[in-house]
């Protein structure tokens, strides 16, 4: 029989693994954006006898930014709906869906950046939904721009954690083992149940000074 507490020491240390792997990638990513600006899009046109809609979702990099954005359009007014046929077939021949490069790349930010701290770091969005067609249509326009430092931050957070409860836990242990409060670092004498130094209580197993 399979036995899956030999496999529970490796099982734990898969999302750290996972972390890493992809902070590695965004690192891989991060650097490739100097060179070269990747995009990937996917667009769609759907149709009933009514409406025509249009989805666009891209994602972008440039210059150590990396861009999420979304569009969204649709409508039953007749005008518009033959706009957006003419747009599918336009877009269906110059410039389908899937991967193309930029060149010179570019920080990929729309519609320039504020004055706050968060855009002079290079964080950009917007959110822009309409009625269009005088309530005929809808239109969602959305983005977000990020630097990929951020990203990869966000992915070395929990490989952090891991690595600052590690030396936490270790500094306790060897406190205990020295007969020091784990808490405070004072030494604990005799019998005391109590540490002298925080008040709280001494924990088992730790070793007395004499
Ligand atoms: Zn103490």
């Amino acid at each position: 029989m399979l036995r899956i507490e030999r496999f529970k020491p490796y099982l734990r240390q898969i999302p750290l693994i996972f972390c890493l792997a992809l902070a590695a990638g965004v690192v891989a990513i991060w650097v490739r954006s100097y060179f070269v600006a990747d995009r990937y899009r996917w667009i769609s046109f759907d149709r009933s006898e009514d409406w025509v809609a249009y989805t666009r979702l891209s994602v972008g990099t440039g210059l150590g930014g990396m861009n999420f954005s979304y569009n969204y359009e649709r409508t039953s007014e007749p005008g518009h709906r033959n706009l957006l046929e003419q747009l599918r077939t336009t877009t269906l021949q110059t410039r389908p869906s899937g991967y193309s490069q930029a060149q010179p790349p570019r920080y990929p930010l729309r519609g320039g950046s504020d004055d706050s701290t968060l855009g002079s770091l290079g964080f950009g969005w917007f959110y822009l939904p309409e009625r269009v067609d005088d309530g005929a249509g809808r239109r969602l326009r959305m983005g977000l721009t990020v630097p990929v430092w951020s990203v990869f931050a966000a992915c070395m957070s929990y490989p952090f954690a891991v690595y600052v409860a590690g030396v936490l836990r270790r500094q306790r242990e060897d406190r205990i083992a020295l007969g020091l409060c784990p808490r405070c670092g004072y030494a604990v004498k005799d019998d005391a149940q109590r540490c002298p130094g925080c008040d709280r209580p001494v924990p088992a197993g730790l070793v007395r000074h004499a």
